[in-house]
């Protein structure tokens, strides 16, 4: 066992009007802990109705008790839970209770954290954990399941298991010099190279696509002061989150609103209009703006049929992987005002009326497409340190396929393929710097 051995004790849920609350101790202690505050010692796995002592014997409070003995629990420590019905401060008489008994405070995800280092869950898995704690819509409820499940770590398994394989043919290069030719151009390996690579190429899009879920895809909305930036996403928003004016340049901040569309969580952002401004505040805006629009996952161009084609400059620069919708408003002012969405240059176009609503629901079904709606059966929910962790493994191979089509020495090859399997095991924790692990738990709550 990795984790320290302190014990450890937090309310993993507090008591809410009516609701349960439960106090969760896990470690070395937690047998004596159970042993003392119930007066008998329960048996693992089972739940036992009883009285919660207090030091002069008395109940402080009555309720379930569950015993889990190590290994064969949610730490791989001996854990306790109290579930018991009543108030935050009862719930609070018996943490104290407990913390004289000899566990200590738990710190934010330090049960989880144990989990991970006792090899209960893996990195993502446990992050998957916070994910599943965080997840503010079903589907990315759903897919952070998924990763609990191990959807993704299966897959990042997968692909190490698939390096292995290759290093072991290269490193046998290294080791028989004189087969060197005829092991490094065995069209297989190559092949199994190729094959890795696709799959690593696969996987970043997956990830992206379960960091949106996991986080809600960020929408920017873009365009010239004046367009119907902010009246569209009142609309959207259903209730007057922007103050919308006939002044070019009302907006002066950027304003969030988080929607839910088809179950998915979309971010919808409006900035300033960009635009170049005399005005300090406004230029404040716009530098904000850009900072959002570096940012998101999708930018939509608000504009109008007069001067679209010019404002589609507005799109250039857009940080990579991001998508772009275009949005041209006001088609209430047309001759023919009928809203329509139609494909031009490989981006979607739609023309509507943030005025009059129509057009609003092809939107919201365009916004919930880009946040992942209809493709999450298989999704599972992922991070940024992820995709990035992906994206160094996929250079390393990158750089190996380089090395094997110029005929480099086994040496060098076998290095990018080292250096793409160490990345990898960075995303499962087989390979994890001490403040990783620090920076990843400390954004879980208290008791999880
Ligand atoms: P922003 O500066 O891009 O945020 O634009 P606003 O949302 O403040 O809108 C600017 C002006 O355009 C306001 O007077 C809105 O009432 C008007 N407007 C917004 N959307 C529409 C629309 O679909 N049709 C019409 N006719 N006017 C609109």
């Amino acid at each position: 066992m990795r984790a320290d051995p302190d014990s450890i004790a937090a309310i993993a849920t507090p008591a809410g009007a009516g609701g349960v609350g439960v106090l969760r101790v896990s470690g070395p202690a937690a047998p004596a802990i159970a042993r003392t505050l119930l007066g008998f010692m329960p048996q693992p796995r089972h739940a036992h109705y009883a009285a919660f002592l207090g030091a002069d014997g008395a109940p402080i409070e009555r309720g379930l008790a569950l015993y889990f003995a190590a290994p064969a629990s949610y730490t791989g420590e001996a854990v306790l839970e109290l579930h018991a019905h009543g108030s935050p401060v009862v719930l609070d008489l018996l943490l104290r209770r407990v913390l004289e008994l000899g566990a200590r405070h738990a710190r934010p995800g330090e049960f989880t954290e144990r989990a991970f280092l006792n090899g209960k869950l893996d990195l993502a898995q446990a992050e998957a954990v916070a994910d599943l704690i965080a997840a503010r819509s079903e589907s990315a409820a759903r897919a952070a399941q998924r990763a609990l499940a191990g959807a993704f770590s299966q897959r990042v398994h997968g692909l190490v298991a698939a390096l292995t394989a290759l290093r072991v043919q290269v490193e046998a290069a290294i080791d028989f010099a004189d087969e060197e030719l005829e092991l490094l151009g065995d069209p297989a390996l190559a092949a199994g190279l190729a094959t890795v690579r696709d799959a690593v190429a696969l996987l970043i899009a997956d990830a992206r696509h379960g960091v949106r879920l996991a986080r809600g895809a960020r929408a920017v909305l873009i365009g010239r002061p004046n367009t119907g930036k902010s009246s569209l996403l009142n609309a959207l928003a259903g209730e007057d989150r922007a103050i919308v004016t006939a002044t070019p340049g009302t907006t002066r901040d950027a304003l969030h609103v988080e929607l839910v569309i088809d179950g998915v969580g979309v971010e919808l952002i409006d900035t300033a209009g960009l635009r170049d401004s005399a005005d300090a505040i406004e230029q404040e805006g716009v530098r904000r703006a850009r900072a959002a629009l570096a940012r998101c996952d999708l930018a939509v161009l608000v504009s109008e049929t007069a001067h679209v084609e010019a404002d589609l400059a507005l799109l250039d620069g857009l940080p990579g992987g991001a998508d772009a919708l275009v949005v041209v408003n006001k088609c209430d002012l047309l001759a023919d005002p009928a809203a329509r969405v139609e494909t031009r240059a490989g981006r979607t176009w739609l023309h509507l009326s943030a005025r009059t609503g129509a057009g609003l629901d092809e939107l919201r079904a365009e916004l919930a497409r880009h946040a992942g709606a209809g493709s999450e059966e298989h999704a599972f929910t992922a991070r940024q340190r992820h995709v990035e962790a992906l994206q160094q493994a996929a250079s390393a191979l990158a750089a190996a396929a380089a090395a094997l089509a110029a005929q480099r020495s086994p040496e060098l090859i076998a290095e990018d393929l080292r250096q793409a399997a160490q990345t990898l095991g960075t995303i499962t924790g087989a390979v994890s710097a001490d403040d990783l692990l620090g920076a990843i738990f400390a954004g879980f709550c208290i008791g999880k």
